[in-house]
């Protein structure tokens, strides 16, 4: 029997998640009826308080709230320059997992590079249209404009409006900022990076501790010190995965058995 869960939402991210939850025996029931935006937007009409790990768990435990669902689901999502590359744009996604019952919660994350975000100041129609072209509008969303302007608009999807739009606010303005709508239901990309959070979800709410039995048992962090085949001295490359529970302390040192080629080693290739 499937169990439900209360997800909060008010961009169709359901969608994204749907299938993978599924497959591990939760039905999705959306409640869309709570303006997740009072908890923070990526336009800073209204901050967001919270980290984001916390928003995330603040909207599933609002989930189960309002609907009086025992299990609840929420997502946040924070976009920001990449955390190595960093001309390179990155985005972060956090699914909370609320059980009401056992107050336990287990957190999907998962970063990526495969983003449109992007935002740009522009002095003329052709920039705009440079900047639309790159950020794959209009399958895509944009917004013109600061929360500030007379002029600012989200969700723009249509090829005209948007000209229209720039025209106008260039009559007032000499530049005008133009940012990617990053709300799932405005940005497809977006939403295959929320999908595969669902499946990292997936995969922890399957897995169970050995210790306590709750599931949400996972890869929690690399150690480092695979050893180099040539000259057997450990590098940087993980050696290990250190496993934790979500709920109890237990934790599992897990061998990965891996060597490290000469070209990945400080010393054989400093
Ligand atoms: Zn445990
Ligand atoms: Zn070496």
């Amino acid at each position: 029997m499937a169990h439900t869960l209360a997800f909060l939402t008010c961009h169709h991210k359901d969608e994204a998640v749907q299938s993978a939850l599924a497959t591990c025996g939760f039905e999705i029931v959306l409640y869309d009826a709570f303006n997740t935006d009072s908890l923070g937007t990526f336009t800073n009409e209204k901050a967001r308080e919270l980290t984001q790990l916390q928003t995330a768990l603040k909207k599933a435990q609002l989930a189960c709230e309002l609907t009086g669902h025992s299990f609840g689901l929420g997502s946040e999502g924070a976009f920001g320059p990449h955390p190595q590359v960093h001309l390179l744009p990155w985005n972060y996604e956090v699914l909370a997992f609320w059980d009401v019952a056992h107050q336990h919660a287990i957190y999907a994350v998962h970063g990526t590079a495969e983003t449109n975000f992007a935002s740009q100041s522009v002095t003329s129609l052709e920039e705009a249209n440079a900047f639309a072209q790159q950020s794959q509008f209009p399958s895509h969303g944009l917004i013109v404009g600061s929360p500030s302007d007379s002029f600012f608009q989200k969700g723009i999807q249509d090829a005209s409006a948007f000209q229209d739009l720039v025209k106008h606010a260039l009559s007032l303005s000499s530049s005008v900022w133009i940012e990617t709508d990053m709300r799932a239901h405005m940005n497809p990309t977006r939403m295959k990076v929320i999908a595969q959070t669902a499946d990292k979800l997936q995969v922890l709410l399957s897995s169970h501790c050995p210790q306590c039995k709750r599931p949400g048992f996972g890869l929690t962090q690399h150690i480092a010190g695979a050893l180099c085949k040539t000259c057997h001295s450990p590098t940087r490359l993980p050696k290990a995965e250190q496993w934790s529970c979500a709920k109890c302390d237990f934790t599992e040192i897990k061998e990965l058995n891996t060597w490290a080629s000469a070209a990945q080693c400080d010393v054989c290739n400093p």
